[in-house]
């Protein structure tokens, strides 16, 4: 007598994942500058500052959403306090 054997494919969907890099500011670094340049850079307007009085600010705030990689903001910090990171997205 032969045995069927029956196929049981698997529920699991196959999730598939990317790198892809994104601009992060370090607060350490980052003077907190309320005309800061690295806002102006952004071609997708990806980053913003929250203004906390009339000569301060907070540190700016990069969107990863909104942010493209596109590095442009990176040469414009004079403190060298914008670098990119490589984070995994599901594709
Ligand atoms: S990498 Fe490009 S898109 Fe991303 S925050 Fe910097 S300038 Fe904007």
């Amino acid at each position: 007598m032969k045995k069927s054997k029956k196929r049981v494919e698997s529920n699991k969907v196959k999730t598939t994942t990317k790198s892809v890099k994104k601009a992060i500011i370090d607060s350490n670094i980052c003077d907190r500058f309320i005309f800061c340049p690295v806002k102006r850079a952004c071609p997708v307007k990806a980053i913003t500052q929250q203004k906390v009085s009339f000569f301060k600010a907070n540190v700016p705030v990069i969107d990863a959403d909104a942010c493209i990689g596109c590095g442009k903001c990176i040469p414009v910090c004079p403190h060298g306090a914008v670098k990119m990171k490589s984070v995994k997205i599901k594709a």
